[in-house]
């Protein structure tokens, strides 16, 4: 076990390094952070940052030899740093379950070989079977990059061959996935926390609505029943066993009208829906990554609060630095802002979580709050 005060290395440095920053240096451990960015938000609040790109020899270098051991924030880190680190240090989670969450099509393969179900999808790695794949599934539908997508970039709807045509050239003529577009009655999602011994515990099903394929709410306990709930659950801890994971994982659901749940992808780090641990469970996501990171077991999910989670577009910058003390005056409310210098719309800036007695009260606060944040001041 790696205990207090080693160093733990983050590769990336987001908002979702910042807050293992702030988790990790709580418990009294030292982090690195490695990110070209000068202004990175994990940079900002880590020991040390390392000012240098995924591949910069001497920064890896550097970082191997004062780390106890890393993890990663982001999907797209490249698999020979992984395989680097790997050789010397625990890398948490491991390359191999990475590789698989950033592709979609090593992604779907997998939760299939795993017997769970994802939307209706083909493979398109040409125009060729692109036509074939529109004939032989049910357009709409929507047509992703395989790598490298995020916040919905990189994925178009089409609603016919030609449309999926343009779409496949917009898209550079990259390995794609088409999805058949399911009616969805929600979304949700899971977020599991399990050790290198295999000890799971999952957080319970937080509903999710997006708006232009970015999270706009995650509300939690979900409005499902708890044989949905169970249903899912199960779904999760099936795929991380499967990848003999160690880490914090999380997988987004479809729960269609027809009451399927289709696996829609999985993210091998803290995921935004699981924000609202930080304020409203015994332990938050990202003490968990710490925890797992450094070999010990999962601190308990135990839910303290309903909760509703809302993210900070950088829409609300439009008119100058929203009137934070609206929200500061509410006493069930917590914000997380990310020290990210520039506002660009669609750009996750911060979040903020509303408390309450009950999750009608806590959505009612939060969008009270909305509404406050928005008004002219
Ligand atoms: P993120 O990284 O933020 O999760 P992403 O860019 O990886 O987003 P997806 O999760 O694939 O994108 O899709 C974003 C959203 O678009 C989904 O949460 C859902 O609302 C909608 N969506 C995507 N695929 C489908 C589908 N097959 N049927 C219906 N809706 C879909
Ligand atoms: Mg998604």
């Amino acid at each position: 076990m790696i205990t207090p005060e080693a160093i733990l290395g983050v590769l990336g440095g987001g908002q979702l390094g910042r807050m293992f920053c702030l988790a990790a240096r709580r418990m009294g451990y030292r982090v690195w952070v490695l990110d070209p960015d000068p202004h990175s938000p994990a940079g900002a609040l880590a020991d040390r940052h390392l000012q240098a790109r995924y591949d910069d020899t001497e920064a890896l270098g550097e970082m191997r030899a004062h780390c106890a051991a890393v993890t990663t924030e982001f999907e797209n880190i490249p698999a020979a740093t992984l395989e680097y680190f790997a050789s010397r240090i625990p890398v948490r989670p491991s390359p191999q379950s990475v590789a698989i969450a950033r592709d979609r099509i090593r992604e779907k393969r997998f939760i299939h070989a795993q017997g769970l179900a994802t939307a209706p999808f083909r493979v398109i790695a040409d125009a060729a079977e692109l036509d074939a794949a529109c004939t032989a599934l049910r357009l709409p539908g929507i047509l992703k990059t395989a790598q490298l997508g995020y916040d919905g970039k990189g994925q178009y709807v089409v609603h016919s061959p030609q449309e999926a045509r343009a779409a496949f050239r917009a898209l550079g003529e990259k390995p794609c996935v088409l999805e058949q577009r399911v009616e969805l009655a929600r979304e949700i999602s899971v977020v599991l926390a399990r050790s290198v011994d295999g000890q799971v515990a999952t957080y319970p099903v937080g509903q999710n609505v997006h708006i232009d394929g970015i999270l706009d709410t995650t509300r939690v306990p979900a409005n499902i029943p708890a044989e949905v709930a169970d249903r899912a659950t199960g779904m999760a801890v099936k795929l991380a066993a499967a990848l003999d994971y160690c880490g914090v994982l999380a997988v987004e659901i479809f729960h269609a009208t027809d009451g399927a749940l289709l696996i829609n992808e999985m993210a091998p780090r803290p995921h935004n829906s699981g924000h609202y641990t930080l304020d409203a469970a015994l332990t938050s996501q990202f003490e968990q990554q710490v925890r797992l990171l450094c070999g010990l077991p999962p601190g308990s999910t135990r839910l303290l609060s309903p909760a509703v989670m809302v993210n900070l577009l950088g829409d609300l910058w439009e008119q100058g630095t929203p009137a934070w003390e609206r929200l500061l005056c509410h006493a069930e409310a917590k914000l997380h802002l990310y020290g990210k210098q520039r506002a660009r719309a669609g750009r996750k800036m911060g979040h903020f979580t509303c408390l309450g007695e009950d999750i009608t009260a806590a959505a009612r606060l939060a969008e009270t709050i909305r509404h406050e944040l928005s008004a002219p001041t």
